[in-house]
């Protein structure tokens, strides 16, 4: 791939100026009261965009939209094949708009331009090219009846679903529910980030060219509170499907309470633990898949590896060898493919995750202090070892560059620790006995355990979490399990 150089995408970015505006029905609108919000470009320190601030009144159009082709039946009733071409073409789009979808992912959130490229845009593109794939070859069931009855089981989609999506993954993550959604049937009111909506608003464009019918995508930007909220408590949304924070989480289960019982998938946060034991295989390759574990995409990524439990007696070499690998991982300009690790999401944030830093000092050992860097948003790879079990650090979702070590002297002791987590995103276990990597595989309560890797896999595996970490999964054939809803169908046969 050609990542280009530093001029040429400080030009690019000079000479573009993004669509800021909702989609509804097909057309780009101001919302109804014409408010908009400023979204920030972190790395450049500017506001970026002007983005429409859609509200009850702009959910409820989208809505509307949304429920009258969802009962027209141009894309509900629609044949597989046919969803199939048109999810096909906008895969197509979305590779042709490849730089230019690319850009816009960095610009809006300060993650480095080589990763946009190479990791966020071609995973949407595949994650809606999968589910085109995939959508014409699930059959129904049919039951073990008596000869005198016929029972059908069939998948129909579940009508509107909301999509509210996070900012550490814009695209990619809103693609892993249009996939599944879109592929089923469904119509779709997509909710991106306040903090980062400008690929989703652009996305809903190259949909439009693919042939998806008017009303069965539309983009609502705006704040949690207002754009968010008025879909979770709507009457007429009969799922949400969301990626995001488990305090939001908990509201929306509370809201679908509050109002129409819709179905509440969620995908929430994580605390993973990354278990390396005295028989590791290959340690420099362990630490260098630990350190992009925790460093890849500025540590914000809900299944980071943000608890290493190292054996007792490889951790101070292990540790030396993370301390190296760290080196390449240190900020630098997003727009310049040689960087690796750009600006957290916003200053905010960076100051949440500098407070986490100065907490876990009085509780820890600092063995590698990322916060010397001048850029008010920008945090370096930082490293605790020999913290406190009950500090913050250990516990709590930090969703930034941070890594604490822990030591463990026995397999039992790693697993004891690797499960007191309020969360159970992922874990990965790194040993060259295979009878230990099948028992602690089975015993992590993680809704993926990798063994000897860091967070690999593709579409073809589903994706999600136990506990507080969510319900419900992404990716996979799995994921069509959230976009419809089953129906029995008994008929008595005449004799
Ligand atoms: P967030 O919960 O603050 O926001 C997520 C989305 O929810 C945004 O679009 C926001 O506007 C919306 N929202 C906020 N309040 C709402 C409300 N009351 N009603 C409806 N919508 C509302 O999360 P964030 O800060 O954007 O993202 C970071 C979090 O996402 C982290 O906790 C991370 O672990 C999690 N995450 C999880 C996964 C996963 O697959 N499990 C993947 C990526 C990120």
């Amino acid at each position: 791939m050609n990542f280009q150089n530093l001029k040429y995408w400080r030009d690019k970015a000079s000479h573009y100026s993004p669509e800021t505006r909702l989609f509804i029905n097909g057309e780009y609108c101001a919302a109804a009261d014409n408010e908009t919000f400023i979204t920030q470009d972190p790395a450049g320190q500017r506001p970026l965009a002007k983005v429409a601030r859609g509200k009850k009144a702009d959910v409820d159009r989208a809505v509307t939209a949304a429920r009258t082709v969802f009962e027209r039946g141009d894309w509900s009733q629609a044949s597989p094949a046919e969803r199939k071409a048109v999810l096909h073409k906008l895969a197509d789009l979305m590779e042709q708009h490849h730089e230019e979808l690319a850009l816009l992912e960095t610009l809006d959130t300060g993650k480095p331009i080589r990763h946009s490229l190479r990791d966020d845009i071609p995973g949407a593109a595949r994650a809606i090219r999968w589910y085109a794939e995939a959508i014409d070859k699930v059959y129904g069931e049919v039951a073990t009846t008596s000869v005198n009855d016929l029972a059908l089981i069939v998948r129909e989609p579940v009508g509107v679903i909301a999509a509210v999506v996070p900012w550490n993954f814009p695209l990619l993550l809103a693609c892993w529910k249009l996939g599944p959604a879109l592929a089923a049937g469904n119509s779709v009111i997509l909710k991106p980030s306040e903090k980062s909506p400008l690929t989703a608003i652009r996305l809903a464009a190259l949909a439009k060219k693919a042939g998806l019918p008017d009303g069965v995508l539309n983009v609502v930007s705006g704040y949690g509170h207002e754009a968010g909220q008025a879909l979770s408590l709507h009457p007429d949304v009969d799922a949400i499907t969301f990626t995001g924070s488990t305090r939001t989480g908990k509201q929306l289960l509370k809201d679908a309470g509050d109002s129409n019982m819709k179905r509440v998938w969620l995908e929430a946060g994580g605390k993973s633990a990354n278990i390396v034991f005295a028989d590791c295989p290959d340690l420099p390759k362990a630490a260098a898949n630990a350190a992009a574990g925790i460093f890849y995409n500025q540590g914000q990524v809900c299944i980071a590896g943000t608890r290493l439990l190292l054996e007792e007696s490889i951790a101070d070499e292990f540790i030396a060898l993370l301390k190296e690998q760290a080196k390449n991982w240190q900020p630098g300009n997003p727009l310049d493919p040689e960087t690796t690790l750009g600006t957290l999401i916003d200053n905010a944030h960076a100051d949440t995750v500098d407070t986490f830093i100065r907490d876990g000092e009085a509780q820890g050992t600092l063995a590698l202090d990322g916060r010397s860097h001048v850029h008010p948003a920008a945090i370096g790879p930082t490293i605790f070892v020999d913290t406190a079990p009950q500090a913050h650090v250990s516990r709590d979702e930090i969703f930034g560059p941070v890594l604490v070590v822990t030591r463990f002297s026995s397999e039992a002791e790693a697993l004891a620790l690797a499960n007191d987590s309020d969360y159970g995103l992922g874990a990965a276990v790194w040993t060259r006995d295979l009878s230990r990597a099948h028992r602690m595989s089975r015993r992590l309560k993680a809704g993926s355990v990798f063994v000897n890797n860091y967070n690999d896999g593709d579409m073809t595996v589903p994706f999600g979490g136990y506990k507080q970490s969510g319900n419900g999964r992404d990716k996979s054939l799995h994921a069509l399990e959230k976009f419809s809803e089953l129906k029995t169908i008994w008929i008595s046969l005449e004799s």
